[in-house]
């Protein structure tokens, strides 16, 4: 049975390898479960991330973004690539984003700083209706929670054919420009769209911002890659430890995920799913 690759927190025994090698991070090696075991049947609101959550995280697409940063950051304060690198860097981790930062030393125009940063090219992302399936399948509520810009997400889940599935975005602009795992943004984002957290599940592949989902009452799932997967997020952002009490399900296959728990709501579609209308 070619079941996700899920685990919950309590079941967990196997060593982990974090290591990182030619550029790629030796995944977790989870064991199968069954759909039965995944206690998800009194969810109703479904809450995803977006980037390297919707897309993978070996995708391109958040290299080209991560680059434009850096070009901002150059033609902002005139300074080489290096130290741009290193300034936008130090900006992410202190503040949660680069954006942050620079608002905070630089009065940066925010609008300015998302259309640049965001203005990439998408055409390596392709439809991924198998996923859109997935998702379609589960019943109730579907929202994106980002820390990145709705034109970027809109325009992402677009390319990913996946814009029809979503309820509305809250974007860093809806946040305030506190990012997560800032508490006030997600208290923000439940109080906008209505959001019981104690009947909502969240998706994301950056651990961190499932510890305040969790203590809420949310059901987390953390994305991981699979076993030598490229991996383009910071080290710091990548979990290296099995000891993660706010993550309830590791899953390395988002859409086999999804469809096991669909099995719980008797929704599933098969593999491959229909086309999106
Ligand atoms: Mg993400």
């Amino acid at each position: 049975m070619n079941r996700s690759q899920v685990k919950r927190r309590d079941t967990i025994s196997e060593d982990i390898p974090a290591t990182r090698a030619t550029g790629a991070r030796a995944a977790f090696d989870v064991p199968a479960r069954l759909a039965a075991q995944i206690d998800m049947a009194h969810v109703d609101t479904w809450v995803f991330d977006l980037d390297n959550t919707l897309y993978p995280a070996d995708c391109d697409l958040w290299p080209k973004i991560d680059q434009r940063i850096t070009t901002f950051i150059v033609d902002l304060l005139g300074l080489d690539g290096m130290s741009s690198r290193a300034l936008q860097k130090y900006y992410y981790k202190q503040y949660g984003t680069t954006l942050r930062g620079l608002m905070e030393d630089h009065a940066v125009s925010a609008d300015e700083f998302l259309a640049f940063v965001h203005d990439i090219d998408r055409s390596s992302l392709l439809p991924n209706p198998s996923l859109a399936a997935a998702i379609a399948a589960l019943p109730g509520r579907k929202l994106i929670l980002t820390n990145g810009s709705r034109e970027h997400a809109l325009r992402t889940a677009e390319a990913l054919g996946l814009d029809a599935m979503f309820e509305d975005i809250f974007d860093i602009v809806d946040a305030e420009f506190v990012p997560k795992p800032e508490r006030v943004t997600y208290q923000r984002f439940f109080d906008r769209h209505g959001v019981d957290p104690k009947t909502s599940a969240m998706f994301e592949d950056i651990e961190r911002n499932l510890v305040i989902p969790h203590e809420k009452g949310m059901a987390t799932a953390l994305i991981v890659p699979k076993p030598g997967q490229r991996d383009h997020r910071e080290p710091f952002e990548i979990a290296t430890s099995e000891d993660l009490p706010h993550v309830d399900y590791m899953i390395s296959d988002l859409e086999e995920f999804l469809r096991d728990i669909a099995d719980l709501f008797g929704s599933s579609t098969p593999k491959g799913g229909r086309t999106i209308d």
